[in-house]
Formats: C-alpha cells, sequence, structure tokens
C-alpha cells in the first residue's frame, strides 16, 4: 500500500514537473513516506529525519523535508516532525494534498481524511510488469493492536469506474500482474450500495485481461462463499489466498477483538480448500500478544499443523502508542515472545518445506523480475505467489515463463524454464 502510495505522490510531483534524483544531496525536496504499525519503522523514520535535519543545516539553499503516510497521521509523528524541522506533513488520508502543500507557504500540515482520490494514476514506467491498484482505503475493524483504524479512517471504496479505468490502461501498457489493494479488499463496496461487491468487482477486473491478478489483504470475517466462489471462476486470480489468523487461541482472539474464533477461521479454510485444490494459503501471526500464555500459544502452533500453512509472515507483538491494547494491556519480557517466534518459525519451515516439495515436478508460470542474490539466477514467482529462481541463462530478462519445478528449500522454489511465454520488460 505505501509502495503505490509513493507511486501516486511520485506521479503528481512528476506532473508538476519535479525531476528524481538518487541521493539526498542532489535533492531539494525530500518526502519521506512513513509506516507506523510496528515500532521498528518508527524508529527508522526517527533515524532517517535526523539525517535529513542535518543535511538542512548544512545547506545554504532551501531544503524541504516532508513527512507523509501513517507515522504523519499520529501524535508521535507530529512530535517527531517538529523536532525534525519537517516542513510538509500529510497523513495519510491527505497524501494526494502534495500539490496544495508546495503551492503554498511553509510548514503545510494536514492530517484530515478526503473521500477517495478521483484521479487514475499513471501506468508505471516502461517495461515493468506487476502493479498495483487501489481499491478501498481504511478498515472498520477494531484489532487492539493496530493503528490503522487511526492513521488511516474508515472504509472509503474507490469508484469501480476508477478501478475499471486504472486496470485498463495498466493492461494496455503491458503489465502482466496487477495487485488489488486494500486494508480489507473483501469489504469493497459495503459503504456504497451502487457499487459491486469485492466478488462481481473480481470478475470484472479479470474480464478486462489481466493476465495474472492478486489481491492483499483479506479479514476471514468479510472473506464469503460468494469470494470463494469469485476466486475459482476467475483463473487469472490463482489458487493464492493470503488470509491472517493472527492466534490459535480463542482467548487471545478476543483480546485481539478479532472477531472470529478458532473454529470460523477452520471452516473458511475448509471452504476454500473445498473450492480450491491446489490451495496456497499464507497467514499472518502475531507472538507474545499481552497476556499470551504457554498454553495459548500452543494453540497457535496446533493450528500451524491443523491448516498446514504453506507460509506465515510472524511477527512479535509491537506496543503501539495509542491503540487499546497498548492502553489496556501489559506488554510481556521480550525474551519469552523471541522464545516463541523462534519456536513458531522452526515450525513454519517445516511445513513451507513439506508443502513446496509438493510442487517438484509440477510445472508454473514465472513472472522473472530480475537477478536473484544467488549468483547465475534469476528471481520471480508463480502463479501461486511461491518465490521461484530459474537459472539466468534460460530467462535472460524480465518476463514471464513457463517452468518446471525441480527442487524446493523452506523459502524457495528452483525450477527449469520449458518456455517463454511474455519476454521483455525493463524492470
Ligand atoms: S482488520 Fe487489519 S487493518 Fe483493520 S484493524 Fe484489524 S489488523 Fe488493523
Amino acid at each position: 500500500m505505501n509502495e503505490y502510495d509513493t507511486h501516486l505522490v511520485a506521479s503528481e510531483l512528476a506532473a508538476r514537473g519535479a525531476a528524481f534524483v538518487e541521493t539526498v544531496e542532489e535533492a531539494n525536496f525530500v518526502l519521506v513516506n512513513t509506516c507506523a504499525v510496528r515500532g521498528k519503522p518508527v524508529e527508522k523514520v526517527r533515524s532517517l529525519l535526523g539525517q535529513l535535519r542535518k543535511e538542512k543545516e548544512r545547506r545554504r539553499e532551501p531544503f524541504v523535508i516532508g513527512m507523509m503516510g501513517c507515522l504523519a497521521s499520529l501524535e508521535e509523528g507530529q512530535e517527531l516532525a517538529d523536532r525534525f524541522g519537517v516542513d510538509v506533513l500529510l497523513g495519510a488520508g491527505a497524501i494526494h494534498k502534495i500539490d496544495e502543500a508546495l503551492s503554498g507557504v511553509l510548514p503545510y500540515r494536514d492530517t484530515g481524511f478526503y473521500p477517495e482520490i478521483d484521479e487514475i494514476i499513471p501506468p508505471p514506467p516502461e517495461g515493468t510488469l506487476s502493479a498495483y491498484v487501489t481499491l478501498i482505503r481504511g478498515c472498520d475493524h477494531h484489532c487492539t493492536y493496530c493503528v490503522v483504524p487511526r492513521t488511516r479512517g474508515p472504509e472509503i471504496s474507490r469508484h469501480p469506474d476508477l478501478v475499471l479505468k486504472e486496470v485498463e490502461q495498466l493492461v494496455a501498457a503491458g503489465i502482466l500482474e496487477v495487485t488489488l489493494l486494500g486494508q480489507n479488499v473483501n469489504s469493497y463496496g459495503k459503504d456504497d450500495p451502487s457499487y459491486p461487491d469485492f466478488a462481481d468487482l473480481l470478475r470484472q477486473v479479470a474480464a478486462l485481461g489481466v493476465r495474472r491478478l492478486r489481491f492483499v489483504t483479506s479479514h476471514p470475517m468479510n472473506f464469503s462463499d460468494r469470494i470463494i466462489e469469485a476466486i475459482a471462476e476467475t483463473p487469472a486470480v490463482g489458487q493464492y489466498v493470503h488470509l491472517p489468523v493472527q492466534a490459535g487461541s480463542d482467548r487471545v482472539l478476543r483480546r485481539m477483538a478479532r472477531e472470529y474464533r478458532r473454529d470460523y477461521y477452520l471452516e473458511r479454510v475448509a471452504r476454500l480448500r473445498q473450492a480450491l485444490p491446489d490451495l496456497v494459503l499464507t497467514t499472518d501471526i502475531i507472538v507474545g500478544f499481552p497476556g499470551e500464555t504457554e498454553e495459548d500459544f500452543q494453540q497457535t502452533l496446533d493450528l500451524y499443523d491443523e491448516v498446514g500453512f504453506d507460509n506465515a509472515y510472524m511477527f512479535i507483538y509491537s506496543a503501539r502508542p495509542g491503540t487499546p491494547s497498548y492502553e489496556r494491556f501489559r506488554d510481556m519480557p521480550r525474551e519469552v515472545k523471541v522464545e516463541r517466534l523462534q519456536r513458531l518459525i522452526e515450525k513454519q519451515k517445516e511445513w513451507s518445506l513439506a508443502r513446496n516439495r509438493a510442487w517438484v515436478g509440477r510445472q508454473v508460470e514465472v513472472l522473472v523480475r530480475g537477478p536473484a542474490r544467488e549468483a547465475g539466477w534469476v528471481e520471480g514467482h508463480d502463479q501461486s505467489n511461491h518465490p521461484v529462481l530459474v537459472p539466468a541463462a534460460e530467462a535472460p530478462g524480465p518476463g514471464l515463463y513457463q517452468a518446471v519445478i525441480e527442487q524446493a528449500s523452506p523459502h524457495l522454489l528452483f525450477g527449469r524454464v520449458t518456455k517463454t511465454l511474455v519476454a521483455g520488460g525493463g524492470s
């Protein structure tokens, strides 16, 4: 989502005639897009703003520091802005005010929420093969650990005409993969009865000729049978779903205010597997939520075994000021959280290896991005979102290749190219 927002603001700056440079030393305006969902990115922003302030003090000519995104929406970010002399501050709901910000007197601050943007974002640079399209902004859920409802506001769906037009332009520009974005894409259209729901919109987007269609992220409570049917009937979507569970214990789910319970989540997974026999399922898990007992954590490990996730994004709980869980609950010792995370990572590695091995011998379509860290290989991902490496000699540039999987590790599939499907692309 932040990548998309960065692209959006960069497009507006480009329309104003801005030129983009590679280093801070060459710039006269630096705009930092921020994340506030965990403590670590906030620390990174603090350190970056410190460096920028030094640069500003060093300069004779004007040097403008900007900060945008979720952290800019919070008091925590506004305090940082005061401390480090930020000139332009745009909250996550006000990023398209960049033009106004730069046309007026500095400092400029706007942390309001404005209705959806009514413009179409220009396609990414020529040669790019994947692009994002925002469907919905904000979130109507109230998970107790999460800053998003405060930073991005309530759910606002983008007008379907804008979504479809933007996708149409991307397809015309040669984009092969479109990822539909939202804090909770499944809720699309709930705020305006004249809009299609997510299931129908998925079909409409696919009908525009998108070769590969993905979406992030989903909330189990909104993952309806209609959506499952739409995925099953839309080949461009593939059989990949990311469905955050967060915890395997009902007691913890209740404290998180996740609205569903373990049995409900398992029922959704069973329904998905019934409709999508080749399902690749990934999830998010928070370890060490306040009050999580060893027994609660054991239930998360058991759930992992029961579902057999293909992969998981696992985090230790990060207490965020202003969230209900920060106000109400006491954080647990870091060493307990880290030790539990290690055990969960071990579990994830075993399952990822087992699930990845099941793909050895199968044909996949790999969207190759560019060189891998491993010399002699290029990297990409298949239609089920597995990271796949193929020999560089067989896939000389970005593009779409058919490959047969020959080897698997917990984190990667290794394949051999059998056919070039779409060659080309510069990045
Ligand atoms: S559903 Fe996601 S974005 Fe919304 S409050 Fe919960 S964790 Fe945050």
